[in-house]
């Protein structure tokens, strides 16, 4: 994961259709609050604002095209889905908590800050309506409460460092520094789940060859000092281009290349 920076401006649709519903959502909870906790009514939220093509294309700009939480390219093969980062329809403190806990976010289900790109898996499969916070006692339930106040478990994309909590060591994602929020957000989202890793292996691999067979040339005592100096050389001129294409945002799981870079220029030999 790493920090998406948004334009300030949200789409324009958000700000005039979206505030309208938002606006019709919080007088209708105002009215019954009762009714809206037990489920006894629920809101129809309308796919076609969140999800429009105006608000989607501003995400893939802003994500360069990347799910806001595994840094997969997600519009090779699909368009993605627009994820609400704080569930617009009712959440879970824990896994197996059941009943969903209503209404949900439902007046952050047009909100620009709270809107992310996401691939499908992450999204559907593996975060859904989990959305614990570190004080439940916190929470915000309607739209008179803040949800600064807030201490959320996961990673917000848009608002944390995640760099700071989730490194990788080859293509495993852990938790830095023991940190719980990095944890957590790796278990939930399944972020070493088989197939990801697979795929970051891969990309690792085929990224990092041809300074992974200079390594292993420098350290077999096979050259001359001639021939060590000019591998050396070559060595670091490709960690320095690697390092400097990792800095790109949108370079897929750039947050993995970045720790992989600082691993190979640890294993520079000493002259
Ligand atoms: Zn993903």
């Amino acid at each position: 994961m790493i920090r998406i920076e948004k334009p300030d401006s949200p789409p324009e649709l958000l700000e005039t259709e979206g505030v309208d519903e938002r606006r019709s959502h919080s007088v209708s909870y105002v009215h019954d609050p009762e009714a809206y906790q037990s489920g006894e009514r629920t809101f129809d939220f309308d796919e076609s604002i969140y999800g429009h093509e105006s608000v989607k294309s501003a995400l893939i700009e802003a994500q360069h095209r990347k799910c806001s939480f595994c840094e997969s390219k997600v519009t090779h093969v699909t368009y993605g889905d627009v994820e609400h980062f704080r569930p617009k329809a009712g959440y879970r403190q824990h896994p197996d908590q059941k009943p969903l806990q209503r209404p949900g976010y439902y007046w952050l289900a047009y909100e620009w800050t709270n809107l992310f790109l996401c691939c499908p898996l992450c999204n559907r499969r593996h975060k859904r309506n989990l959305f614990p916070l570190r004080n439940p006692e916190d929470r915000a339930v309607s739209h008179r409460d803040e949800v600064d106040e807030e201490d959320p478990v996961f990673l917000n994309p848009g608002q944390d460092d995640s760099e700071e909590h989730i490194g990788f060591r080859g293509a495993i994602a852990y938790a830095k520094d023991g940190s719980t929020r990095g944890r957590r957000t790796i278990e939930a989202l399944r972020l070493n789940r088989d197939a990801l890793v697979e795929v970051r292996r891969d990309y690792l691999d085929s990224a990092f060859k041809e300074i992974r067979g200079l390594l292993r040339l420098l350290n077999s005592g096979n050259l001359t000092p001639e021939e060590e100096t000019s591998a050396l050389q070559l060595l670091r001129r490709l960690i320095e281009q690697k390092r400097q294409a990792a800095q790109r945002d949108d370079k897929q799981f750039a947050s993995m290349l970045r720790d992989a870079v600082e691993k190979f220029e640890a294993e520079i030999p000493e002259e």
